[in-house]
């Protein structure tokens, strides 16, 4: 058994005060604090004096990093990504693929699903690599004047033979689909995928209110990139942006890098859905973590220069990691560190159905991020077992 200590730690709802978790294997057995429990005898220390313990973070939307994309077929692709994850505090991510052409997209999907395979059974081997557990499948059926860089040649409409075809070849393993509602055929494949279980997250969509609230009375109950690759918010049009940010039924996710979004835009979303509702993602590409230059995502090339990442003059995903996104709440909107936390661990795990991930408490995962009083990552926990290297040392 190993005994963490650390200053704080936030559950992420509740803060304790010189806490102590203990891990038995790839578990957490108990959370409790020093003041009113003396560690056991026998067990392994690690003290982490002047750190917070938070949960490690969940990813729902990332297509790569450390020049790799997620759809690449080089088996050296996904631990690398999986390492710079682990290195920012992320231990559970969603392999996102973008839009491709079909066989692209299914050869993509059966050896996404592999990977979940493999690490479902091998967790020994984790430690320094953040665990895919499910794919997010962000198109093809998305709205054309919403794509933004996904390719149009490749967009789909939605069908449930469409739909059943990307399904089997994931053998199951598709958790988030994002869906344009607009779209002919968009209210059927949202009911069926909610059926199997999927998260249905309405983005790159130029819908109504009309179309957007029908969604969620089909079952859809989160929204991809509030505000990028949407219609944009009118006041006398509200639409799909207006529907997300009043309708209680809907989480929704943003980039908060302060490019996507202004940051009095991240403040205006984060007042509007609130800690329960709001979720951060990264949308980050091969390139995070890596100098400027050009990289892959997909099967289409972006460009990245001074933190921006673009195709053709459009954004393309961003560089963001997950930390960064957590800190720039707590700049960009005044959260506590604490609150903003919430948006990178158990809302995400809330939002696509994990019950042992992003929180500390007896039972849950030991995936646990050891972060400096500010929110910068100095180790990770995946499992169990503690990264060697932290980032930004
Ligand atoms: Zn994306």
């Amino acid at each position: 058994m190993i005994a963490l200590t650390a200053a704080r730690l936030f559950t992420p709802l509740e803060s304790v005060e010189q806490p102590v978790v203990l891990l038995e294997g790839a578990r957490i057995v108990e959370v409790s604090s020093r003041a009113t429990r003396p560690l056991p005898a026998g067990v392994q220390r690690i003290d982490f004096p002047d750190s917070i313990l938070a949960p490690g973070f969940v990813d729902i939307h990332i297509h790569g990093g450390a020049g790799h994309d997620v759809m690449e077929t080089d088996p050296a692709a996904l631990p690398a990504v999986e390492q710079l994850l682990a290195k920012h505090g992320v231990t559970t991510y969603f392999p996102t693929t973008v839009t491709a052409s079909r066989d692209h997209l299914l050869t993509a999907l059966d050896r996404l699903a592999t990977a979940i395979e493999n690490a479902e059974r091998d967790t020994a081997s984790r430690g320094h690599r953040a665990q895919p557990v499910g794919i997010h499948l962000e198109g093809p059926f998305i709205s054309f004047e919403r794509r933004g860089v996904h390719p149009p040649q490749d967009l789909l409409a939605p069908t449930l033979s469409a739909f059943e075809r990307f399904w089997q070849a994931a053998r199951g393993r598709i958790r988030v689909l994002t869906i344009a509602p607009e779209l002919e055929g968009a209210r059927e494949v949202i009911a069926e995928a909610v059926s199997r279980g999927v998260c249905v997250s309405l983005g790159h969509s130029d819908a109504s209110l009309h179309h957007t609230r029908a969604a969620v009375e089909a079952g859809a109950r989160h929204a991809t990139h509030a505000f990028n690759a949407m219609r944009p918010l009118g006041h006398r049009e509200p639409g799909i942006v207006g529907a997300v940010l009043t309708d209680s039924r809907l989480s929704a996710d943003i980039i908060a890098d302060g490019i996507h979004l202004d940051p009095i835009i991240v403040d205006l979303f984060l007042k509007a859905k609130g800690p329960e509702a709001a979720v951060l993602i990264t949308d980050a590409t091969a390139a995070t973590g890596m100098p400027d230059g050009r990289y892959r995502l997909g099967w289409f090339e972006v460009e990245v220069k001074d933190g921006m990442c673009t195709a053709d003059g459009k954004l393309a995903g961003s560089v963001l990691t997950m930390d960064r996104a957590v800190r720039n709440v707590t700049k960009f909107a005044g959260w506590s560190l604490q609150q903003a936390l919430r948006l990178a661990t158990l809302n995400p795990s809330r939002v696509v159905g994990l019950s042992t991930r992003g929180k500390l408490e007896a039972g849950s995962d030991a995936d646990i991020v050891v972060l400096s009083p500010n929110g910068e990552v100095r180790t990770t926990f995946v499992g169990g077992i503690m990264s060697e290297a932290a980032a930004g040392r």
